[in-house]
């Protein structure tokens, strides 16, 4: 009789600048320095094959694109050059079979997987790949940042904005911030639930009075401030 794997799989999920790279990296650092195997994966081809975090710290990392197979992937680094983990940055874009192929891996190969992503889209929804993760994962754990809506409630949405219009249809892949629509200023903005629906509800035709005004109507922050947990080694 074999024995179960003791490895698990592992999701964290939080906002943008959540610091979820910057997690990413420094696990992967954790691991390697333990003179562990890691492969670290993104989704994203903008980065070039690499995990990068607003802090300023990088590293090469395997692409996964839709035709990827990961089990096949790990078992092919596993006996090749050994594998201990996998690090999965940008993980809510992995497809929902691909997320399957990461418990497959923890449970046939005994490899630790640690997936960091976003859990709902501009359109404010779950993530295919994400919603697979709570499904699947062992643990599940929400990234704590002190990120703030323009109106100082904490931001827990994320909303694209199409030159300087929020939006709530659209692919769920146009990757915001570096323009991949030529034409089309695209960039993404951290809201409140509230804010989040604003557009959404003037559009429907609703009652938008709140029964207090906000305080402080603070500028628009792109880049939140990132928390003193995530800086810490
Ligand atoms: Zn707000």
């Amino acid at each position: 009789m074999t024995s179960l794997s003791q490895a698990t799989l592992k999701f964290f999920f939080g906002t943008m600048g959540s610091g979820k790279s910057t997690q990413a990296l420094q696990i992967r650092h954790n691991l390697t320095s333990r003179g562990l195997h890691v492969l670290l994966t993104t989704q994203l081809d903008r980065q070039a094959g690499r995990v990068s975090s607003r802090l300023g710290v990088s590293a090469e990392a395997e692409i996964i694109t839709a035709s990827s197979d990961l089990f096949v992937l790990a078992s092919q680094r596993r006996t090749r050059a050994g594998l201990d983990a996998i690090v999965c940055d940008e993980a809510q874009f992995y497809s929902p079979e691909q997320i399957e192929q990461l418990a497959r891996v923890v449970d046939l190969l005994e490899v630790d997987v640690f997936a960091f992503g976003l859990l709902t889209s501009f359109q404010g929804e779950l993530f295919p790949g994400s919603q697979r993760l709570l499904e699947l994962a062992d643990e599940r754990s929400e990234l704590q940042v002190e990120a703030r809506c323009f109106c100082g409630r904490r931001a827990t949405h994320n909303a694209r904005l199409v030159d300087g219009r929020q939006v709530y249809a659209g692919a769920l892949m146009v990757v915001g911030d570096t323009g991949d629509r030529s034409d089309a200023d695209v960039v993404y903005e951290l809201r409140c639930r509230f804010h989040w629906h604003q557009a959404k509800w003037e559009h429907e035709g609703h009652q938008l009075a709140l029964p207090v005004e906000p305080a402080s109507r603070r500028p628009m922050i792109n880049t939140p401030i990132q928390s003193d947990a995530e800086v810490r080694t």
